[in-house]
């Protein structure tokens, strides 16, 4: 464990393997308990400290040690020790798993942008935000128009193809601190943060605009072109997050009737 072969490490002082700042004191604190003037927080105890390698590595180790007692005269102390390093490592990976795990939870698995989950979460922050400084937040619901003839023109693979690059411009049209997310098969639910009703409504015209700009070109060489309808609502001091949705939804529904492509307060 500690790199010194056998034979090199009897009859040599502990210090040989101890860090150097706990060497500094570890004698002191073995002859003040040695003289009975302290009791051990060590001895009789599982506990955690490192060791310094030959080659001047620290490992990490989980440490039992033992008063053996007295002996011709001799005190004798034991110990044994454990390298903690497999369980460090093992301690990263579930660390490094559990961040993986969150992000994907939040994540849409087809476009890569947040999902319904990572939404709703933003939504109420961005609302509970809102609330104290008294500023206005818009929300919105953006929905593919006519999405079930784009997949039965081009089959089901075209149609995810779009709604990755709808995905995509919908970001790149938002501003840096909109949020966007993908809520539902072919709906996206938008957030404006600090922005009042006019300006909500530009900002949405600007992202319909933009998947409206040029066709679609999915995976196998297709050229769709993709309009979207926006329903858009303010939330107001005290509002829920779903009543905010429902009123989006609502003016979704009158953006549709209206005959699509199209943005509504
Ligand atoms: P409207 O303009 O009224 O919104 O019409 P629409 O056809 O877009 O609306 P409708 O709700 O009737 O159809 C939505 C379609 O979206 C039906 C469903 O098969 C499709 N869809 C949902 N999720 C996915 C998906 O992940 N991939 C693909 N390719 N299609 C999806
Ligand atoms: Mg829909
Ligand atoms: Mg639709």
């Amino acid at each position: 464990l500690s790199g010194h072969p056998k034979q090199e490490l009897p009859g040599q002082s502990l210090d040989v393997l101890l860090p150097s700042a706990m060497a500094a004191y570890h004698t002191d604190y073995v002859r003040i308990f040695a003289q009975g003037g302290q009791p051990s927080a060590v001895l009789g105890k599982v506990r955690e400290f490192s060791i310094t390698h030959k080659d001047g590595r620290i490992i990490p180790i989980e440490m039992k040690a033992l008063d053996l007692g007295e002996h011709e005269g001799v005190r004798y102390f034991g110990a044994f020790l454990e390298d903690l390093r497999p369980r460090r490592r093992m301690e990263e990976k579930n660390a490094a798993l559990l961040t993986r795990l969150e992000q994907e939870a939040m994540t849409d698995a087809l476009t890569g942008i947040a999902n319904r989950r990572a939404f709703e979460a933003e939504a109420a922050q961005m609302m509970a935000r809102a609330q104290r400084s008294g500023t206005p937040v818009a929300v919105g619901i953006a929905d593919i128009d006519h999405f079930k003839i784009i997949n039965d023109d081009h089959g089901h693979p075209a149609g995810d193809s779009v709604l990755r690059t709808v995905a995509g411009r919908m970001i790149d049209a938002a501003r840096a601190t909109d949020f966007v997310a993908r809520i539902g098969g072919e709906e996206f639910g938008l957030l404006f943060p600090g922005t009042r009703a006019e300006t909500a409504v530009s900002i949405a015209q600007r992202i319909r605009e933009a998947i409206g700009a040029s066709p679609v070109l999915t995976e196998d060489g297709c050229e769709v072109c993709v309009t979207i309808s926006i329903g858009l609502a303010t939330m107001t001091p005290g509002m829920a997050v779903e009543e905010a949705l429902a009123a989006a939804a609502c003016a979704l529904y009158t953006a549709k009737e209206g005959g699509r492509k199209r943005v509504e307060m």
